[in-house]
């Protein structure tokens, strides 16, 4: 395992080695060069995109158990829905080192993130939205999405406007004004950006 800080000049060197290592086994390996003999190598990311990075710790950290077991919370927020999506290294097609990504993903009925998860337990002014969030290794495979991570920082928004309305904190929206994130929640953005109240 490498640093993804200290290190992440070997880990983009090591991630296009794996890439053009699997391409010359597509284009010279005598079980795929036909197939491939008209491919063109177009676009490669030259700096990696991570799956997991640093998560920082809030009053709730969530975990597959939760989830698998549709714990409830009385602070559900944001809804996820993808599966828990976990990626193994497998070994590649080539006699080199380099290695192929496996997924695989457990399935669950969506369920309600904690808002707890959502700030931090000791910096008493940071929310957190995005991979970041409190959340186990496993349970951050179902979190980590797009459409999942986008709804969180609506969530943030409506919760930062009642920190600045009471003059409060993260964990006093929690504590003190949680039916008032509620009806935000339930009210949502995009109905207000409709002009629909
Ligand atoms: C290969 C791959 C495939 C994926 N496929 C999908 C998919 O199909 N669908 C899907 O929904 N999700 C997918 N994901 C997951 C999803 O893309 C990520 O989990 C998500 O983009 C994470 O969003 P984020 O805002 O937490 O982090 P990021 O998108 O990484 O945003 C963090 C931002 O902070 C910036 N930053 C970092 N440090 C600093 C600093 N010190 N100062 C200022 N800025 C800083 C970074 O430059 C970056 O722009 C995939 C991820 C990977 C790696």
């Amino acid at each position: 395992m490498r640093n993804h800080v200290t290190e992440i000049e070997q880990i983009r060197d090591y991630g296009l080695r794996v890439v053009f290592g699997n391409w010359s086994t597509l284009k010279n390996d005598v079980k795929f060069s036909a197939d491939f003999a008209r491919q063109r190598l177009k676009w490669v990311a030259y700096i990696g995109g991570k799956r997991e990075s640093r998560r920082l710790l809030g009053d709730v950290i969530l975990r597959q158990q939760d989830i698998i077991d549709a714990r409830p919370f009385p602070d559900a927020s944001v809804t996820t829905t993808w599966t828990i999506d976990l990626h193994y290294p497998k070994k590649a097609m080539c006699a080199c080192k380099a290695f192929q990504s496996e997924d695989r993903h457990i399935k669950f009925a969506p369920y309600p993130i904690p808002y707890r998860c959502l700030y931090s337990r000791n910096v008493e002014n940071l929310f957190m939205a995005g991979r970041n969030i409190s959340v186990s290794h496993v349970a951050l495979g179902t979190v980590r999405v797009q459409r999942t991570t986008g709804m969180m920082g609506e969530v943030l928004g409506m919760a930062a406007s009642l920190c600045k309305q009471h003059a409060t904190t993260p964990r006093g929206v929690y504590e003190s004004h949680l039916d008032e994130l509620k009806v935000l929640m339930q009210r949502g953005v995009r109905k207000r950006n409709l002009g629909a109240e």
